[in-house]
């Protein structure tokens, strides 16, 4: 295995994950440090992304590259790996890296910054893993917005009733922040394309949200909760409370109450866990994997070693009690971040970082084009004013001017010009005409 040395005599600060909290960090050591130390960022993906705009790209009023920050332009000053880190070994200060291609490396730090985030948690249910999408990544909002489109076409093209039902039906498990949002959005841009499809009546579709408790978007908090559910319903949309996804063997889906029903769409969005990687490390972790921080969010007991966001349990200093750790959410991983980068460079100077102390603002959420809820500073609000305050929150906190002013472009453009609805789910196979192309070639050729 091929090591990745120091090349100067600067202290090396290795940002592990360049999401919310890695891209943050580095941007704030970069400004502080810039030539004092080497910075590197890695992650598998030469982006970060916007999560909460994602409902939005896949429902096609954000041109999907516009909610994603390059990291490679934005961290001018630092090296950025694209690769995954496989272990973390700090009493070696040594991480292991597997590039896209070629072969793995070790790398070797000063100072590490854990920001690895979370990954979707699942449960170990028949055909979940074989037909269930999940919604954290950009890649998998485009993806679903062309199969939303393309299973329209599908029903529109079809003369199987069978085939046309379950391609119309749409299922989300989980009503949190990502799975209402997304439903939202998805169903109200695939109401909006249904103008396009004649053979589709406006009762045709049917949109299933499943969620095991009895309640929707906590996020928000009970009354806003309940309206949501009143909205969503009003709009046909079906909402299982205290119901359980048992099975989706081949999309035939079993709830634990209720008629099993076929589908062709199962999105997953019941909650997520701390980043699995961080099992293959000797850092400190909590019951739920975390990584164990003290309140400035240095790593319980370790020296040079930081971390922050999703895949940190960091003491919430505002709850009053003891135990409660910082929600994974972004208000908190963006000003964690930030406080972040200020701790690890006065740690450096001999100074004493501060403590993150942040109590939550509440939240805003977008339910399709014009429709919102928020819970914010203890003042609720609904319809249009909350959605204007989803889109100008989440506006004005999206990084970059760069990125800020496409945004605004796509939503000025998109009102003069309404949504476009094209599929282009025939990207994911760029080489099958090819391929066919010249498979007829070659049996020409043989006979
Ligand atoms: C659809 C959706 C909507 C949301 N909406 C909101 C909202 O409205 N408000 C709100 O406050 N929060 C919202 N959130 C939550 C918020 O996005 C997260 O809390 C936030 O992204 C956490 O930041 P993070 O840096 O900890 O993790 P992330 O931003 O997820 O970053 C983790 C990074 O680590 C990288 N990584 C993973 N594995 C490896 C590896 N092995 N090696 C190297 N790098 C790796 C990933 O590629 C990623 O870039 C939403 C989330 C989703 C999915």
């Amino acid at each position: 295995m091929k090591g990745m040395t120091r090349h100067d005599n600067r202290p090396h600060i290795l940002v592990v994950g360049g999401g919310y909290v890695g891209m943050y960090t580095a941007l704030g050591l970069q400004r502080r440090l810039r030539r004092r130390a080497r910075i590197t960022v890695v992650d598998p993906r030469s982006y970060m992304t916007y999560q909460p705009f994602l409902p939005e790209a896949a429902a096609g009023s954000l041109e999907p590259r516009h909610v994603v920050v390059p990291l490679r332009k934005v961290l001018k000053h630092c090296d950025v790996i694209t690769g995954e880190v496989r272990w973390i070994h700090h009493a070696t200060k040594t991480v292991n890296v597997h590039p896209e291609a070629g072969e793995p490396y070790d790398l070797e730090y000063d100072i590490l910054v854990v920001a690895l985030g979370s990954i979707s948690r699942t449960l170990p249910i028949p055909g979940l893993a074989e037909v269930g999408i999940g919604f954290k990544q950009v890649e998998e909002a485009i993806a679903l917005r062309n199969h939303v489109l393309d299973r329209l076409d599908v029903a529109a093209s079809t003369t199987d009733e069978a085939v046309r039902r379950r391609a119309l039906t749409f299922v989300f498990v989980g009503g949190g922040f990502a799975g209402v949002e997304a439903l939202g959005e998805l169903e109200n841009m695939a109401q909006y394309a249904r103008r396009y499809y004649p053979q589709i009546g406006p009762h045709d579709m049917r949109w299933v949200l499943v969620e095991a408790t009895g309640r929707i978007l906590p996020e928000v908090g009970p009354e806003m909760g309940v309206y949501t559910v009143e909205e969503l319903s009003k709009r046909g949309i079906e909402i299982r409370l205290e119901t359980r996804l048992e099975s989706c063997v081949d999309g035939h889906v079993v709830l634990s109450k209720g008629k099993p029903f076929d589908a062709d769409t199962i999105v997953w969005t019941a909650g997520v866990k701390a980043n699995p990687v961080l099992r293959n490390s000797d850092l400190p972790l909590d019951d739920k994997g975390r990584v164990r921080c003290l309140p400035e969010m240095r790593i319980d007991g370790l020296e040079d070693a930081w971390a922050a966001g999703d895949n940190a349990a960091i003491p919430d200093l505002t709850a009053g009690e003891p135990g409660v750790m910082t929600a994974p959410n972004a208000q908190h991983a963006v000003r964690q971040a930030k406080l972040l980068a200020k701790n690890i460079v006065a740690a450096m100077n001999g100074r004493f970082p501060k403590p993150y102390k942040h109590k939550y603002i509440g939240s805003v959420a977008s339910l399709g084009l014009y429709k919102g809820v928020a819970h914010t500073y203890g003042i609720k609000v609904r319809g249009f004013p909350a959605w204007f305050m989803h889109r100008t929150y989440h506006m004005s906190k999206m990084p970059t001017f760069n990125r800020k002013a496409r945004v605004l472009v796509d939503w000025t453009m998109a009102l003069l010009f309404r949504r476009e609805v094209v599929t282009l789910g025939r990207t994911s196979m760029p080489r099958e005409d090819f391929r066919r192309a010249a498979t007829d070639d070659s049996r020409t050729l043989v006979k």
